[in-house]
C-alpha cells in the first residue's frame, strides 16, 4: 500500500518534471507559450520517463497525471458510451469503391483509394503511374520530441513512423473517421494514410512488443487479406490501465518478426503498396483496450505534433448533443480556407470508428500551424463558427452546435 502511494507520487512529480521541461525548453515567443507548472522543476534522467509508462501499466493505472495545471480553465470529459464493439468488423470486399486519384493540397501526394475486390494492386495502372509521378520533396517540421504531455489531458506519445525528409503527416482528405471528401464513398477510415515511395523506412512509433508481422507462417492478420504485409506492436505502456497497439500495414515487407522486442524510432518494415492499396503508402492505426478492427482511434491524437503546431480536436453536435456524422468543417485562418474535413461517420458504416477516449472528438485538424483560427459549421444554411487559439504542442477543444431557433411569437388575436 504504502509502495503503492510513494509509485504514485514518483509517477506524478517525475511526469509533471518533465513536463515542464519540455515547456521551458520550448518555444522561444510568448505568443503561443504554453502553461508552465509553478512546480520546482526537477531533472529526470533521459530514460525516466518509459520508466513512468513502464510503471503505470505494471501497476493497472495511468501514466497521465490527472492533476490540472494552474490556471487552466477546468475541462469536463464528456461521457462516452461503453466501448461494445464488435471485434474484427472487417471490411466486406464487395463493398470497396474505386475512386479516381485526388491530389492532396499540402502533401501534393496522390489519393490511394481502394481497388475493387479481386484486382491486384501490385500490377494496377494506378499504382504504376504513382511509381512513376515525381513528387515534390515534403518538408515536414520536425516533431516535438515524445511524450508530448505539456496538458495532462494530452496523450502525444507515439513518434512518427515515418522519417521527417519523407511524407510523414496524414493525407488531409482522407482522415481518420471518415469516408473521404464531398461524401465520396470510400471505406470508413480506421486509421491515417502516409504516402511515399516503396521502400521507405517505416519505424516503430514507440518501444514494445511485436505481436505480429507477416511471414510465410502467418501470411494474413486478422482475416484481413486488405491490409496486406503488416506489423503489429504491442507497446510497453498503456493508457488508463489499457494497452496500446501500433499496426502499419500494406508494407513491402517487415523487418521484425514476432516475439521480437523494439525500441521507438527502430526500423521495422519497407513502406510497400501490398493488400487492397492503390498506391505506395503506410495505413497506421492506434488501437486502444483490445487489438480489434473496432477499437481503433485517432492515430494523429497520438502522434507527437510539429515544433510550433498543434491540433484542434472537436465535436459537431445537433440540438440535443448528439453527434452529426460527415458534416463538412473548414478551417480558416484570416478568413481565407486553410482545411476542410468531414466529422466521423458511425451510423450506418458497417463499421466502427471512435472517439478519443480524453476528448469525445467527432473531428480533427492536426499539424495546425500556432495561431488564431475560424472553425465554421453550417447547419442547415446557417453557418456557426467558433474561434480558436492553437498552441505548439497541445490540443484545442471546440463544440459546435446549431444555433437556437427563435420561434416568432405567436400573435395575439385582437381582443
Ligand atoms: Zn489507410
Amino acid at each position: 500500500m504504502r509502495g503503492g502511494l510513494i509509485a504514485v507520487f514518483v509517477i506524478l512529480a517525475a511526469f509533471g518534471g518533465f513536463g515542464a521541461l519540455l515547456v521551458l525548453n520550448s518555444s522561444p515567443d510568448g505568443e503561443n507559450r504554453p502553461l508552465i507548472p509553478t512546480e520546482a522543476v526537477t531533472i529526470i534522467p533521459t530514460r525516466a520517463w518509459q520508466d513512468i509508462l513502464l510503471i503505470g501499466v505494471q501497476g493497472g493505472g495511468t501514466p497521465v497525471p490527472t492533476v490540472a495545471l494552474p490556471g487552466q480553465s477546468l475541462f469536463v470529459v464528456p461521457t462516452l458510451p461503453p466501448d461494445t464493439a464488435p471485434t474484427s468488423a472487417l471490411i466486406p470486399a464487395n463493398n470497396v469503391v474505386v475512386l479516381p486519384p485526388v491530389s492532396d493540397p499540402i502533401t501534393g501526394a496522390t489519393a490511394t483509394p481502394a481497388l475493387p475486390a479481386g484486382s491486384d494492386a501490385t500490377t494496377a495502372p494506378l499504382a504504376t503511374r504513382l511509381a512513376q509521378t515525381p513528387r515534390p520533396v515534403p518538408t515536414n517540421p520536425p516533431s516535438l520530441p515524445v511524450p508530448v504531455a505539456r496538458d495532462p489531458r494530452d496523450h502525444y506519445w507515439f513518434a512518427r513512423p515515418i522519417d521527417p525528409d519523407r511524407t510523414n503527416r496524414a493525407l488531409n482528405y482522407y482522415e481518420y473517421g471518415t469516408d473521404g471528401p464531398n461524401d465520396a464513398p470510400y471505406p470508413i477510415h480506421h486509421g491515417i494514410d502516409m504516402p511515399n515511395e516503396i521502400g521507405t523506412t517505416v519505424r516503430a512509433a514507440g518501444s514494445g512488443l511485436v505481436i505480429f508481422a507477416t511471414s510465410e507462417q502467418t501470411p494474413i492478420f486478422q482475416s484481413s487479406p486488405s491490409y496486406g504485409n503488416v506489423v503489429v506492436i504491442e507497446h510497453d505502456f498503456g493508457y488508463q490501465g489499457r494497452k496500446l497497439w501500433t499496426l502499419y500495414a500494406h508494407l513491402e515487407a517487415p523487418l521484425v518478426v514476432a516475439g521480437e522486442q523494439v525500441e521507438m524510432g527502430q526500423a521495422i518494415a519497407l513502406l510497400g503498396n501490398t493488400g487492397q492499396s492503390g498506391g505506395p503508402h503506410v495505413h497506421f492505426e492506434v488501437r486502444l483496450g483490445e487489438n480489434t478492427y473496432g477499437t481503433t482511434v485517432n492515430p494523429v491524437l497520438w502522434l507527437a505534433p510539429y515544433v510550433n503546431h498543434g491540433t484542434i480536436a472537436g465535436r459537431v453536435v445537433d440540438s440535443r448533443g448528439e453527434f452529426i456524422d460527415d458534416a463538412d468543417i473548414t478551417l480558416l485562418v484570416g478568413g481565407v480556407p486553410r482545411d476542410v474535413t468531414t466529422s466521423y461517420v458511425f451510423r450506418g458504416s458497417g463499421s466502427q470508428v471512435n472517439p478519443d477516449p480524453q476528448w469525445g472528438e467527432n473531428f480533427v485538424f492536426s499539424d495546425v500551424p500556432a495561431g488564431v483560427y475560424d472553425v465554421v459549421v453550417t447547419f442547415d444554411g446557417r453557418r456557426v463558427v467558433r474561434q480558436v487559439a492553437v498552441r505548439e504542442g497541445l490540443t484545442t477543444f471546440v463544440e459546435l452546435s446549431p444555433p437556437e431557433v427563435v420561434e416568432p411569437p405567436t400573435p395575439t388575436p385582437e381582443s
